[in-house]
């Protein structure tokens, strides 16, 4: 008996010793605790070895003296690792300082027991038939046993303490140590009070060291583990499926359990739901992912679905799982941006853009679906606004959307253009002309007290050039919206070939001029001005194209297609140089015409007019008188302060203004006051259409009379006859241009008939 439990005891300090070791090489921070721990376990093992072996006293109580000053080292080691391992930081230092205190103070108390004799002796007996030396102890034992029992109490109780109040899955790695450190307890006290000549408890105590050391430093409490992994897998916001090798559902999170309802954990259906819900996947492969609708009591739902497979080291695979998210809010907000991107703001109905796009492609996915593409306009939408204010603007614009689109539904589609212009793409077959103008042509808006009449005209193109881009189509539409004059009768005006065939023409022009210009097609033609006397002296220039298959082209055809383009700017630009050119040969042969060149309203928006005539005259040396600048009514109308500016400073410079065209259109004789002019061209075109003669010469006679009061010239043109001239003579007037004196002529025929002669 003595003997196995000797080897025993030899085995266990050979495990204790490579146990302390590789304690010392952990990286762990509790690594020096566990050390130490282990180390003190070996003297009272080792004592304990001697006094089993010894047959002699003092071999005995040497190995008494290990065994006891050893658990005195245990004591202390034990009791810092406690601290450390249960992380307990406050009071630490100076409760390990009270306990080394006291186990010193037991060290020296052994000391002094060589020469007292109080606290143990050894009395020989017989154990397993051989000689053994007992422990006699006295009282300085009980006070050694007295404080290693203290420590025990305490240090058992932290453990208690912390295996109770730790969360389930901790109280794991405290309770393995606390029931290992019972059990020795338990076995040593038996040997103790038991008397039992053998102390055996030792080999208990070597293996609690052993255990402490696995414990602490090697143990993975894998439960710990599992829930950790678990929890977190559970709060993430996606659902979790974990599949084993078979491809069966082996665990999934709250969220996955929720998400294909898989109550009492019936993991098994979880595949087959799986699959249901979200249709078409590749589920049989790994690594792949996919972005699934799921239409569901409170709505659509959308889920992103990721799967992927789980591989040892060697690279078999194992398993697979897939991650489940919920992406609706996602794409709301993205199905709310692209809406809005593609949504007119107020009205809620599509964008000029969209409508585009959307029609653009309608019109490749059927071919064979013929299509009208309809402008519409609300009449005088600007005195809605200005009346009623823009609240009631809006509503009104806001109400026609809404019955454009409750007309289109299921037929075709519509959006907002500009402004008050809507547009709609329609199978020619699903419109029907009479509903259409029923229901959107003339209605009221009421909106509280206000009521307004609402009149729309609609223009309408029948697409048969599909490959047009579809802003043309729209303006082929509008183009025939801006043919209805009659306000009140026609609602709806079709694109025909009359206006194909113009816009065509006006096309063909437009691409025409630049060529034109520099091969001299575009040529100014002059009219003569005479004074009072029927003498010319000046000439007004009016540009003619010498189209090389349509003949001479008067600007009324092709002058509002380039203003429309803003080409006009190009061919005033090259007439105001001829004209110049002109002057400087007459001035070179001391001839002192003027001619006076047109400005288009529009040439104003495209370039410096100011500027651009400025340059030319001084680049031809040109007395500025010679050069009259023509202006229309309406650039007077625009009220623009640079315009007017730039006619002021024409006038400071030496220029004269002339007004083109007055009483034609809405100018009025008050105006005339602030006009920044020096010369009124009166249109007799205005008066020639009247009826009443006496009238005409009523008004003709004032607006002369008043012209020459505010110190403006006065220029009579479409003087036909005799009889005008004379009575215009007669009212004072004292420029003429007309058919009656010459029409317009070509610069040869001109400087033939009225230079060369008078030279
Ligand atoms: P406008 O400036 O008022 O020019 C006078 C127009 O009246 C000319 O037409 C002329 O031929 C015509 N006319 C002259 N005397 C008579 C007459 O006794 N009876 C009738 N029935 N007509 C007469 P035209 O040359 O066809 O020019 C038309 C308009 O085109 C011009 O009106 C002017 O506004 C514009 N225009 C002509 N040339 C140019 C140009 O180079 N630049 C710009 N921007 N506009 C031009
Ligand atoms: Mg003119
Ligand atoms: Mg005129």
């Amino acid at each position: 008996m003595r003997f196995w439990i000797a080897a025993t005891l030899i085995f266990i300090i050979a495990s204790l010793t490579v146990c302390a070791i590789k304690a010392n090489r952990s990286k762990k921070a509790i690594r020096k605790a566990v050390a130490l721990l282990v180390c003190s376990t070996m003297p009272p093992v080792m004592g304990n070895l001697i006094i089993i072996c010894s047959r002699d006293k003092l071999y005995s109580q040497i190995g008494y003296y290990i065994y006891f000053l050893g658990m005195d080292i245990f004591m202390y080691a034990i009791f810092r690792f406690t601290f450390e391992y249960c992380h307990i930081t406050k009071h630490a230092v100076k409760s390990k300082r009270i306990v080394l205190f006291f186990m010193m103070l037991d060290f020296i108390q052994y000391i002094v027991n060589i020469f007292t004799g109080h606290v143990f002796d050894t009395r020989l007996i017989e154990a397993d038939g051989a000689d053994y030396y007992q422990l006699v102890p006295y009282l300085g034992q009980t006070f050694h046993r007295i404080l290693d029992y203290g420590i025990l109490a305490i240090v058992l109780i932290i453990f208690i303490v912390k295996t109770i109040r730790s969360p389930k899955i901790y109280a794991e790695r405290y309770l393995v140590i606390l029931i290992t450190m019972v059990v020795v307890s338990a076995w040593e006290t038996y040997y103790i009070f038991s008397r039992t000549p053998v102390d055996s408890s030792m080999i208990g105590f070597g293996v609690y060291g052993i255990l402490v050391f696995y414990f602490s430093l090697y143990y993975r409490p894998l439960r710990l583990l599992d829930s950790m992994l678990a929890s977190i897998a559970s709060g993430l916001p996606e659902a979790l499926y974990f599949f084993d090798m078979n491809r069966t559902c082996i665990w999934t999170n709250v969220l996955g359990e929720y998400l294909l309802d898989l109550k009492g954990n019936n993991l098994e259906s979880a595949k087959e739901k799986i699959r249901t819900m979200f249709g078409d996947c590749p589920w049989e492969s790994d690594e792949w992912n996919a972005r699934k609708k799921v239409e569901s009591e409170d709505g659509n739902k959308y889920y992103y679905l990721e799967k992927h497979g789980v591989f040892n080291e060697t690279g078999k695979r194992v398993g697979s799982y897939i991650r489940v998210r919920d992406v609706t809010e996602e794409q709301e907000v993205l199905e709310k941006e692209k809406y809005n991107a593609t949504h007119d703001s107020l009205t809620d109905i599509y964008t000029k853009k969209f409508l585009f796009e959307t029609f653009a492609e309608m019109l490749k996915e059927n071919p064979n679906i013929d299509y009208y593409v309809i402008y519409s306009n609300i009449n005088d939408f600007k005195i809605v606004n200005d009346i009623f204010g823009n609240q009631f603007g809006d509503y009104v614009l806001k109400y026609i959307a809404g019955m454009i689109q409750a007309e289109m539904e299921g037929k075709g589609i519509a959006g907002r253009l500009v402004g008050d212009t809507f547009g709609m793409c329609i199978p020619v077959d699903k419109f029907n002309e009479a509903d259409i103008v029923r229901e959107l042509t003339h209605f009221t808006v009421t909106d509280g007290d206000i009521e307004h009449y609402v009149l729309m005209h609609l223009g309408v193109y029948r697409v048969i050039d599909r490959t047009l881009d579809v802003s043309y189509m729209f303006d082929r539409a509008r183009i025939a919206l801006s043919t209805i004059k009659d306000d009140y009768h026609t609602y709806i005006a079709y694109f025909d070939s009359e206006m194909r065939e113009k816009v065509l023409w006006e096309q063909k022009i437009t691409t025409q001029l630049s060529g034109a210009l520099t091969e001299g097609q575009i040529v100014p033609f002059l009219q003569p001005i005479v004074d009072a006397e029927k003498k010319v002296v000046g000439a007004e220039a009016l540009v003619r194209w010498n189209h090389s298959e349509e003949g001479f082209l008067a600007p009324y055809k092709f002058i509002p297609v380039f203003e429309k383009n803003g080409m006009i700017a190009d061919i005033d630009r090259y007439m105001w140089r001829r004209a110049c050119e002109l002057l400087y040969q007459w001035n070179k042969a001391g001839i002192d015409m003027f001619i006076s060149i047109n400005i288009s309203p529009k040439d104003f928006y495209f370039m410096d007019v100011g500027i651009e005539i400025r340059n030319i005259v001084k680049e031809f040396g040109i007395n500025q008188e010679r050069l009259r600048i023509e202006i229309t009514e309406t650039v007077m109308m625009s009220e623009q302060d640079n315009i007017m500016n730039i006619l002021n400073d024409f006038r400071r410079d030496g220029f004269i203004v002339e007004m083109d065209d007055f009483g034609s259109g809405y100018s009025s004789l008050n105006m005339l006051k602030d006009m920044p002019i020096d010369l009124i061209k009166i249109d007799m075109a205005f008066l020639r259409k009247s009826e009443n003669s006496d009238k005409a010469e009523i008004i003709l006679k004032n607006i002369v009379r008043l012209s020459s009061e505010l110190g403006l010239i006065a220029l009579t043109e479409g003087v036909e006859t005799e009889e005008q001239y004379q009575l215009l003579a007669g009212l004072g007037c004292s420029l003429f241009q007309g058919y009656h004196f010459a029409k317009p002529m070509p610069v040869e025929e001109f400087e033939d008939k009225y230079i060369k002669r008078r030279e």
